[in-house]
């Protein structure tokens, strides 16, 4: 092990830099008591008797400039962790897990492969993949479910997070990267519209980069929550609008409306720059501001000096060069069954004000997880191939198969997304051998209960991770695999800056990395192109599979990585970077934007009327500042797990009265999908009409049991933020 490895935070997509070294004592600054966790099914103990190996310190980089967040600071507890999982664990008739060796494990899941293509055909054999995988893993994941097991079932949990956005992104510029700009352009801002998403607590070092346009009163938060992001508001600092969940659309609408009917749209460049701005403008006229009170409950007036705001900031920064105007959008406005026509609204409005491809202001959204934009690009989505080609395209069909060396005719066509594939498992003419690579679906996917029978109802389930995950414990056979640190690899933040993860531990000896066993999978599978355990000579494969694509990684290499450069896709080879899209055109055929316009769908209009019936309440799930997803990692750190150890309702004190909840009494959450018991937080944070979970959490605190698996019918994307729920003090029943 070398001393101070130069690599990235294992978490979410800000990737913030740090620096791990070995530890000078193991286990120093570490308690070395386990803190319980409740629900957690963990063979080797409950979260955390944590002996860390390394020990993390912040590294300057523009995104987190040395800071991390509580995430970043405990990573390394991972390593070296009690309840690791070292070797492949087969569930035997007793439904307990005993050890085998490597040799058995693989013989074992080419059997099953080889029995489900015999009897189910070659769709019978699914894979879901993580936007936590490395972009050399989510690569090499594609092409292993398209040619090792001939199946187009492959999609992954992205589809939970960024896909309505994406949708979005791809419809109006013809492209999909979360910021297309670098985020510490956000610094000069004077305005920033933060359009339901709370990085107060999911990526804490961003907020450094929302100082600029709070210090200025312009930091704009919309969220139904008073979250740690809309309280920064306070003091002069901006304005928090609070609508009623599932209105979103219509917010932005009416925002939309006054731009439109002040005259504060930038007509030249709606003129030169975009398509269907008249059927936009046109479609805006029913959302005037007390319309739209009426729906969000956010007063006119907070509409109109919105709008304003904006407006003022996005003149100025072009007119006079200060300042800047910014539009951000986060899961909050996306994850919704009209997620994506929301994201168009908001890309609408940006473009409304004239600020994406300016110089100094832009539309972006926030992606999650830790390689949600690579792990978007490089062939693991249902519909998609590497260099974030459809799959569709017959061009794009010719251009892999010579990449892969093989006849197009084996590259199967387009899977279904995630919901969908889900709903599969166990069906006859669905999914029956399940392969899931860094994804804890039991706990992160809608409807969790249905999906938890789902996965009970499989003939082979074979789960890669490195910790008994929830899902893992369903498995038939679970395989250990390499951590972050353990491993070589590159990830694409969320500005689309590629990034070097580097190896800093070897592995515990039982232990694989996914590549490892994508390759001896394929052999013993027979698969029809080479693959390869090693990430630098996948990268390089990727490059070329890349090559031409909107998401170009041709000119990019580990080398120039290693040397330091800022290497924003698009980067073609022979050419350079890209760290601001949209300065000459859009990527579409034209060059222009295209605009939607876009309304409130039925089922979304159904949510928020009945928000007045007296009894049902809107359930919004989120995150934690402690946790990450399924809380997978993050319940096993003792630091985190002790100070946020179980799921909390958050309920209005006039919410709580009317049940007899207090603040710490156990309630009742339920609805037709399921029932969780968890402790109540009363808070003036929220609205009286709406209660808050956090989806970190499995068993009787799992916020997925109560969410629904309708989706929006462009991403599919599930609807996490508007479930109907029932609450009632546990102590009444
Ligand atoms: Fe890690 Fe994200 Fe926290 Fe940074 S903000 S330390 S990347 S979890």
């Amino acid at each position: 092990m070398s001393s101070g490895t130069a690599t990235h935070c294992p978490y979410c997509a800000l990737q913030c830099a740090m620096t791990l070294s070995p530890a000078a004592k193991p286990g120093a600054g570490f308690p070395a008591a386990d803190v319980p966790t409740p629900g957690l099914p963990t063979p080797g103990g409950p979260a955390a008797s944590a002996a860390p190996l390394l020990e993390v310190a912040g590294r300057e980089f523009p995104t987190n400039r040395g800071g991390l967040c509580r995430k970043g600071w405990t990573s390394a507890a991972l390593l070296g962790h009690a309840g690791r999982v070292t070797e492949p664990l087969l569930k035997g008739s007793d439904g307990v897990h005993q050890p085998i060796s490597w040799e058995q494990a693989l013989m074992l899941v080419a059997a099953a492969v080889k029995d489900s293509w015999a009897r189910h055909g070659h769709d019978s054999v699914g894979v879901f993949g993580s936007g936590g995988l490395t972009n050399e893993k989510a690569y090499q994941l594609g092409k292993f479910a398209r040619l090792a097991l001939r199946t187009s079932r492959i999609d992954y949990n992205g589809r939970f997070c960024m896909s309505s956005a994406a949708a979005a992104g791809n419809r109006a510029f013809g492209v999909d990267r979360g910021l297309p700009f670098p985020v510490e352009d956000l610094d000069s801002a004077s305005v920033i519209l933060l359009l339901g998403s709370n990085v107060a607590e999911t990526m804490p070092p961003f907020v450094q980069h929302l100082q600029g346009a709070r210090d200025a009163g312009g930091l704009i938060v919309v969220d139904p929550r008073r979250s740690a992001t809309a309280a920064f508001t306070g003091n002069g600092g901006g304005i928090h609008l609070q609508p009623l969940p599932g209105t979103d659309l219509a917010l932005i609408l009416g925002i939309s409306h006054v731009v439109v009917h002040e005259g504060l749209a930038d007509t030249a460049f709606l003129e030169g720059r975009t398509n269907g701005h008249k059927a936009v403008l046109r479609s805006l006229n029913a959302f005037w501001p007390e319309r739209v009170q009426s729906i969000t409950g956010v007063p006119a007036t907070l509409i109109r000096e919105t709008a304003r705001r904006l407006a003022r900031s996005a003149r100025l920064a072009k007119d006079e060069g200060r300042g800047g105007c910014y539009i951000l959008s986060g899961r909050g406005v996306e994850q919704h069954v009209d997620g994506t026509d929301t994201a168009t609204a908001a890309i609408n409005l940006s473009l409304l004000l004239g600020l994406p491809g300016s110089a100094r202001s832009g539309y972006g959204t926030l992606t999650g997880q830790g390689n949600g934009q690579g792990g978007r690009e490089h062939g693991q989505k249902a519909d998609q191939l590497p260099g974030y080609r459809k799959i569709t395209d017959p061009a794009a069909r010719t251009h892999m198969a010579k990449v892969w060396g093989v006849d197009e005719s084996l590259i199967p066509g387009a899977g279904l997304p995630a919901v969908e594939f889900l709903k599969s498992l166990g069906q006859p003419d669905g999914v029956r051998c399940l392969f899931v690579h860094g994804a804890n679906v039991a706990v992160s996917a809608p409807d969790a209960g249905a999906v938890i029978a789902g996965l009970r109802s499989l003939d082979f389930l074979v789960v890669c991770d490195f910790f008994m995950s929830e899902t893992a414990a369903e498995a038939d056979l679970v395989l250990p695999v390499a951590q972050w640190a353990e491993e070589e690899g590159t990830m694409t933040n969320l500005e689309g800056r590629v990034i070097r993860r580097r190896r800093a531990l070897t592995p515990p000896p039982g232990v694989r990395t996914e590549l490892w066993l994508m390759t001896r999978l394929a052999e013993l599978l027979e698969a029809p192109s080479t693959f390869s355990d090693d990430p630098r000579t996948v990268f390089e494969e990727l490059r070329l599979a890349s090559a031409g694509g909107l998401a170009d990684y041709s000119g990019i290499d580990y080398d120039m990585l290693d040397a330091g450069e800022a290497a924003y896709w698009p980067y073609p080879a022979g050419g350079k970077g890209t760290p601001r899209l949209f300065a000459e055109g859009f990527a579409h055929a034209d060059g222009r934007a295209a605009m939607v316009a876009v309304t409130p769908s039925k089922r979304a209009q159904r949510s928020f009327a009945s928000a007045s019936e007296p009894e049902s309440l809107a359930l919004a799930t989120g995150r934690l500042l402690e946790h990450y997803q399924s809380g997978a990692q993050t319940r096993r750190v003792a630091e985190l797990s002790a100070s946020q150890p179980e799921a909390r309702l958050q309920l209005h004190p006039e919410t709580a009265a009317r049940r007899g909840i207090a603040d710490g009494g156990l309630v009742t959450v339920s609805n037709e999908r399921g029932e969780v018991q968890v402790r109540a937080e009363v808070s003036t944070a929220i609205r009286p009409d709406t209660v808050f979970l956090p989806f970190h959490f499995p068993g009787a605190g799992s916020a997925n049991r109560l969410t629904e698996a309708a989706t929006d019918p462009i991403s599919g994307m599930p609807e996490f933020k508007t479930s109907r729920v029932w609450v009632r003090s546990a102590a009444a029943v």
